[in-house]
């Protein structure tokens, strides 16, 4: 196992577009604070910048590797929120923080489409500076529907919601609405006005309420103020939440980041029981879940299925060489390998430590061999950085064509396979030559 380092991985990685924080604040202790709350939070990496002046100098070589901005409002070169500007001016999204808070400060913040100001004042406040930023780079992942027959009120809408980067799409009306959401399932949410043309915002949640309940797809109604039995007849209908027009920005945001949490969670809670969750890949329960039915397809209607086992060699010696987190490096490293060499239709999973299976549907034994060649020579040839190593490690993997009795005696077959594969030297396949 090789162990030189590999400077030029961690360099790619560190160049992906809009993948990185900028902070810019003139006390370095909050700075370090926030790029390591960032860090454990939200998974991005940052880029500290001390006055406007190092700001400047950063933004000066490629703005597009921020996706967001962190910005003290008080620096020593920038007194009235030049800072500010200068990051809008390249389209960043802005998070302002200020060490004390007043009506004045609130109507500047608003002007300069911030995407929200918090007040530095202790610790508690560092944390929700750092869960906002997650909000910001996850949200490029999340969609939002207006709807609303106004089109100036669409606009000014989508223009709040961009500036959180969401990704948005409106309609004019409730028919307008049901044909994107048909022909998008990807909506997140559905933020929509009451009375419109066509089909008005009651009769829109009834119907997307046919499809998707609460917990998968969130709807806030808007009302005019002064007609509460409205807002209750929304609720009644099926939306989530609603807001009284005309409304404050900060309730705006406060609401749409509320119900796009709620989605995720339950999202979250639904992925964890089918996922594992050191690699993301389906677990072995869900395995067997959707490989019985894969299997019982194939052997309804006579179509080819693959089975796979396969297991990282010398996995062990990973472990006691370069202690365990470096072995869940390797695991998902490999994971990612097998994810990317697999179709979209394949069943993979985990199916324990550094052991992973998988189902290839409509396979014949020339393309079996073709794909775990391919699959053993990714991992070979792949180095994976850990800390300043760079290791590599080799499978071996076993294969059967022959579908059996059932799914488990198809995986018994491989893992013979499998077993025949480690005992001829490892890093190597054999497929099942008997046939049924
Ligand atoms: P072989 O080539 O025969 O497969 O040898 P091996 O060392 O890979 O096989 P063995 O089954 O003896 O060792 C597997 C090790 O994997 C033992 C276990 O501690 C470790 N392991 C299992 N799950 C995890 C995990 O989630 N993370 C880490 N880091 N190690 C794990
Ligand atoms: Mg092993
Ligand atoms: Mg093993």
């Amino acid at each position: 196992m090789p162990t030189t380092p590999s400077p030029a991985k961690v360099d790619v990685e560190a160049s992906v577009a809009g993948e990185r924080l900028l902070l810019i604040d003139d006390s370095q202790a909050i700075s370090r604070l926030l790029r390591a709350r960032c860090e454990d939070l939200a998974g991005v990496k940052s880029e500290i910048a001390g006055s406007l002046a190092e700001a400047r100098a950063l933004l000066a070589t490629g703005p597009e590797r921020f996706f967001a901005a962190v910005v003290d409002l008080n620096l020593p070169d920038s007194r009235e929120g030049e800072a500010i500007d200068l990051v809008r001016a390249h389209d960043i999204p802005v998070i302002v923080l200020t060490a004390h808070y007043d009506e004045d400060i609130r109507a500047r913040m608003l002007t300069k489409e911030v995407v929200d100001y918090l007040l530095k004042s202790s610790l508690h406040e560092i944390d929700h500076v750092a869960t906002l930023v997650r909000r910001i780079h996850r949200n490029r992942d999340v969609k939002v529907l207006v709807v609303d027959d106004s089109r100036s009120f669409r606009a000014y809408l989508a223009k709040l919601l961009e500036l959180h980067r969401l990704q948005v799409l409106q309609a004019e009306n409730g028919r307008a609405a049901l044909e994107i959401m048909k022909s998008d399932p990807g909506v997140d949410l559905v933020i929509t006005d009451y009375n419109m043309p066509e089909m008005d915002g009651l009769a829109l949640i009834g119907a997307l309420r046919q499809r998707q309940p609460r917990s998968e797809l969130a709807i806030i109604g808007l009302s005019e103020q002064g007609s509460s039995a409205l807002s209750a007849r929304l609720l009644k209908n099926g939306a989530n939440d609603f807001i009284t027009k005309p409304f404050l920005v900060e309730e705006f945001y406060c609401r749409v980041i509320q119900n796009i949490e709620q989605i995720e969670l339950v999202r979250a809670i639904r992925d964890s029981s089918v996922r594992d969750y050191l690699t993301g890949l389906f677990n072995r329960r869900h395995f067997f879940d959707a490989g019985e039915t894969l299997h019982a397809a194939a052997r309804r209607r006579q179509l080819a299925l693959a089975a796979v086992m396969l297991d990282i060699d010398h996995f062990k010696r990973v472990n006691d060489t370069y202690g365990h987190l470096a072995g869940d490096r390797v695991i998902k490293q490999v994971a990612s390998l097998l994810a990317s060499g697999v179709r979209q239709a394949d069943l993979l999973g985990r199916y324990g430590g550094e052991e992973f299976c998988i189902l290839l549907t409509g396979i014949d034994q020339e393309h079996l061999a073709m794909i775990l060649e391919r699959l053993r020579a990714a991992v070979e040839s792949t180095p994976i950085a850990h800390e300043d190593l760079s290791l590599s490690v080799t499978i071996s993997l076993g294969a059967t064509l022959a579908l059996g009795d059932s799914l488990q005696a198809m995986i018994d077959r491989a893992d013979a396979c499998l077993y025949r594969a480690k005992q001829g030297g490892r890093d190597r396949f054999v497929i099942d030559d008997s046939v049924e």
